[in-house]
C-alpha cells in the first residue's frame, strides 16, 4: 500500500464511497517514470529509486527478512501479525507465504493485482476479488479478511466481499492527528497531507476506533499514520516512531478502541525497534490490551454482537441482569451496587463483573431508553456498543437511567454517520448514571491491538511488475470506455 508508488494523486474522495461515482480515469503518461519525476521532482524520484533497491532484492531474502522480523516481534507475546497479500504476489511466493502462515501469521486478501478499486467498475472489482480468492484457494491458503490496495474501498466492494465469503475488511482509516507533537517539518508537510487526503481518513473518536458490522462484513478500522508516512514522508527515526506509536496506543486505550497498525514488510527490519517499543508500552498499560490477529478481532466482534443482555425488575430498586454471551465476555457496571458477585475497579466509573447473572441496586432501570420516534438503527447501534436498549414512551422515560430522543437517526452518508455515532458514544459513555453493559473486548481488556502489514511486493521484480499490471488495467478500462 505504499502510496509513494501510486501513479495518481487526484482521486482522493472520489471513489464509489457513499454512492459517489468513481473518479474518471486519471491521465497518466505511458511512461510511469516520467510521470513520477514530474510529480515528485528528480531528486525525490532518485531518492525513491535508491530506497527501492536498498529495501527490495532480486531474491526473496530481504522481503522474507522483513516478514520474519514482524513475526519475531510478536512471538514473545504469543501473538501473530496479519499480512494482506495481492493474489499475484502469493502466486509468485507461495512457499515463503506458507512458511510465514505456519509461524502463526494470518494471510489476508489484498486484491488480485495491486490496483485501486475506486478505478474499477463494480464488475471489475468483483472479478479482481474472485481472482484473488481463486489464487488463495489454489495454494490452499486460508483467508478471512480483505484490505483494499491503497485502502481504496467502495460501498460496492464491501457488499461484494461479503457475497464472496469474506468475513471482514480493514479499510476505514482513522487519523491520529500528530500535528501537536511538533514532528512535521514545514518542507515535508505537503507530502504528509497528501497521504492523509488519499486515505479519506476519519477523525479519531471512540466510535471511529471500533469495528462495526455493515452489509454482512465486520469492518475493522485501520489507524494512520503508518510506517510509510512516518519513516518516508516525515523522515523520523526509529526511536521517534516508537514514541509516536506509543502515544497513539495510549489514545486508543483511553477511548477503548482497536489499534490496527499498518506496516510494510520492506520496512520490517527498520520498524522492528519501533514495534518493540509499542508492544512493550501496550503490555505496561494498567488494564490488559488484547493483542491478536485481525481475523480474531473480527470474529470476536461478531460473536460479542450476537450476545444479549437482559435487565428485568426484581423488586423495588432492584434489577436482575442476565448475559447470554461468549465465555470471554465481561459485564461492566457503573453508578450502581452489585449484590451477589464481586466487582473490580476497571476504567473511569465502570466496574468489571465476571459473572453471567447478577442482581444490582439502582434507583432507575440501568439501561438506555429510546423515544418511540427514534429509528431502529439507533437501537441496533447502541446494542453493538454493548448496551441493553428499550423503546419507551415519554411518560415512562423517568423510570430509566438514560433516555435519548434521536428522531434524525444515524445519518445517511459516511461522514454524517461517523459524526452522529461518535456523539452518541461520547454521550452514553460519559453519562454518570446507573448503567450496565457488555464490555467491548474479551476478558476485561480495555483495548485491542493488531499488527497488520500490506505485502505489496517481496522483490524488485514484484515492484516493477506492479507498473505493468497497472498499465494492463488502464488499457482494459480504456477499451471498455471505447466500447460503451
Ligand atoms: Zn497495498
Amino acid at each position: 500500500m505504499a502510496r509513494n508508488e501510486q501513479p495518481y494523486s487526484d482521486t482522493a474522495g472520489a471513489g464509489w464511497v457513499d454512492g459517489i461515482p468513481p473518479a474518471p480515469l486519471p491521465t497518466v503518461p505511458a511512461n510511469l517514470f516520467i510521470f513520477s519525476i514530474k510529480t515528485k521532482g528528480l531528486r525525490n524520484f532518485l531518492r525513491r529509486v535508491h530506497t527501492i533497491f536498498t529495501r527490495f532484492g532480486f531474491s526473496e531474502r530481504r522481503g522474507a527478512n522483513g516478514l520474519h522480523a514482524i513475526v519475531d516481534a510478536l512471538e514473545p507475546y504469543g501473538a501473530g501479525p496479519t499480512f494482506y497479500v495481492p493474489g499475484v504476489v502469493l502466486q509468485r511466493h507461495p512457499q515463503l507465504m506458507a512458511g510465514i502462515a505456519a509461524r502463526g501469521a494470518e494471510i489476508g486478501l489484498h486484491g488480485d493485482v495491486h490496483v485501486d478499486y475506486r478505478l474499477l467498475d463494480r464488475a471489475g472489482q468483483y472479478e479482481h476479488t474472485e481472482r484473488a480468492i481463486a489464487i488463495f484457494d489454489r495454494h490452499s491458503m486460508p483467508w478471512q479478511g480483505f484490505r483494499n490496495p491503497y485502502l481504496g474501498w467502495t460501498s460496492g466492494s464491501v457488499v461484494d466481499c461479503a457475497e464472496l465469503g469474506v468475513a471482514y475488511d480493514s479499510n476505514e482509516a482513522v487519523d491520529h492527528d500528530i500535528s501537536g507533537l511538533n514532528l512535521i517539518q514545514p518542507e515535508l508537510a505537503s507530502g504528509y497531507s497528501l497521504s492523509l487526503s488519499l486515505y479519506q481518513a476519519l477523525p479519531c473518536t471512540a466510535y471511529n476506533l471500533r469495528p462495526r458490522r455493515e452489509d454482512g462484513l465486520v469492518r475493522v478500522p485501520i489507524s494512520i499514520p503508518d510506517d510509510e508516512m512516518l519513516f518516508d514522508r516525515l523522515r523520523l527515526n526509529v526511536a521517534t516512531v516508537g514514541q509516536v506509536w506509543s502515544v497513539v496506543m495510549q489514545k486508543v486505550y483511553d477511548l477503548g478502541g482497536v489499534y490496527a497498525l499498518n506496516l510494510h514488510p520492506e520496512r520490517g527490519m527498520l520498524c522492528r525497534g519501533a514495534l518493540d517499543t509499542l508492544l512493550q508500552y501496550a503490555a505496561r498499560l494498567p488494564l490488559p490490551v488484547w493483542l491478536d490477529r485481525m481475523d480474531a478481532i473480527a470474529d470476536w466482534w461478531r460473536r460479542r454482537c450476537q450476545a444479549t443482555l437482559q435487565v428485568t425488575p426484581s423488586g423495588e430498586g432492584r434489577w436482575d441482569v442476565t448475559a447470554d454471551a461468549p465465555d470471554e465476555a465481561v459485564l461492566l457496571v457503573r453508578n450502581l451496587t452489585v449484590d451477589d458477585a464481586p466487582s473490580e475497579e476497571w476504567f473511569g466509573s465502570d466496574r468489571l463483573v465476571r459473572a453471567r447473572r447478577v442482581h444490582v441496586q439502582a434507583d432507575r432501570c440501568p439501561v438506555v431508553a429510546l423515544s418511540e420516534r427514534t429509528p431502529p438503527p439507533v437501537a441496533a447501534f447502541l446494542r453493538e456498543q454493548g448496551y441493553p436498549v428499550v423503546c419507551v414512551t415519554e411518560e415512562e422515560s423517568a423510570a430509566y437511567a438514560l433516555y435519548l430522543d434521536e428522531p434524525e437517526g444515524l445519518g445517511l452518508d459516511r461522514r454524517e454517520r461517523a459524526a452522529r455515532c461518535s456523539r452518541l458514544v461520547q454521550l452514553v459513555e460519559t453519562a454518570e448514571v446507573p448503567l450496565v453493559r457488555l464490555g467491548l473486548w474479551p476478558n476485561g481488556s480495555r483495548a485491542a491491538l493488531a499488527i497488520s502489514s500490506d505485502v505489496d511486493s517481496i522483490t524488485v521484480q514484484d515492484f516493477l511488475l506492479r507498473i505493468l499490471e497497472w498499465r494492463d488495467i488502464r488499457n482494459a478500462r480504456q477499451g471498455q470506455a471505447r466500447q460503451s
